[in-house]
């Protein structure tokens, strides 16, 4: 199914768009892929930069806690190396086979009909891979990920518009915008060294995301297994959702055990869907009973 056969019009709906997070919100975290991510970062911090054996994985984690990725916390504190060579270690390596299709949760977001939009710190060829491992590289109207918020050309596309991911389409760069948010971030956090990479859970990320991608928070439902990052969508006006835990907390509107639970987070949307669904079935019948 194309995804634009699957966004229709409900009556006056609660939300317009859904917005998701990838790792460990897609797919649970006991599915062992983020642990072996883990891995591979520590591993490039011993191996690539040097760092003592015994000291990177607090490091690993304690960055992880501090910049929302680890990447950005090492870039943070002087750290220099290549984005892609860093992606390449770490994502490139992954035992994606781990992840299995899950047409439950396809069946799901296609019966859905309203925008679906990735929002994620991970490069754009791991949301492909992870995607297209659980099958479900066609539900989602765009992406927006490392690459779109830290583009590294400077010219090519002006618009921010083009930077985000359509189904299908080829990345763009959108530097002059970022450049912006870039400057606007090193503000976010005065007692930490300052990151030049844009990421979720800061307030630059989110306000990029949502320009480019076109999204009104008031109007989103925002779908995440990180509390941080769930927190600052919560003071950027998004609605959201916890995914991976069942008990709510502050920042949290909905707490979901399984993504497989997203109508628990949608009941009026549901109920549309329903009646509408109800109407057409009434109508089928009116106009077989009439024939
Ligand atoms: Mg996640």
């Amino acid at each position: 199914m194309e995804y634009e056969d699957q966004v229709q019009h409900v009556p006056n709906p609660k939300y317009d768009c859904l917005l998701f997070d990838v790792d460990d919100t897609l797919y649970p975290l006991n599915s062992g892929l983020s642990a072996e991510c883990t891995k591979n970062i520590i591993e490039y911090m011993i191996n690539k930069l040097g760092m003592e054996e015994e000291k990177a994985p607090e490091m690993c984690v304690q960055l992880y806690k501090d910049y929302g990725t680890t990447m950005a916390g090492l870039k943070a504190i002087g750290y220099d190396f290549d984005y892609d060579d860093y992606h390449s270690f770490v994502h490139g390596r992954l035992p994606y086979e781990i992840l299995k299709p899950d047409p439950i949760l396809k069946k799901i977001l296609q019966s859905l009909p309203i925008r679906k939009v990735i929002f994620s710190n991970a490069n754009k060829e791991h949301i492909a891979k992870v995607l297209g491992r659980l099958g479900l590289e066609d539900c989602f109207e765009g992406v927006v990920c490392f690459e779109t918020l830290n583009p590294i050309k400077k010219t090519d596309i002006p618009d921010a518009k083009a930077a985000f991911e359509l189904n299908g389409s080829k990345s763009s760069t959108i530097r002059s915008t970022v450049t912006d948010f870039i400057d606007d971030s090193c503000e976010t956090n005065a007692e930490l060294p300052k990151t030049p990479i844009v990421c979720k859970p800061f307030e630059d990320a989110f306000e990029l995301a949502l320009k480019i991608a076109k999204i009104n928070p008031q109007r989103t439902l925002f779908f995440d297994d990180s509390i941080r990052n769930l927190q600052t969508a919560k003071l950027m006006g998004l609605h959201t959702v916890w995914v991976g835990h069942s008990k709510l907390t502050k920042g949290v509107d909905y707490a979901l055990e399984s993504i497989h639970n997203i109508k628990e987070a949608l009941p009026e949307l549901c109920e549309a869907i329903e009646k509408i669904e109800d109407i057409r079935f009434l109508e089928k019948v009116a106009i077989e009973t009439s024939a």
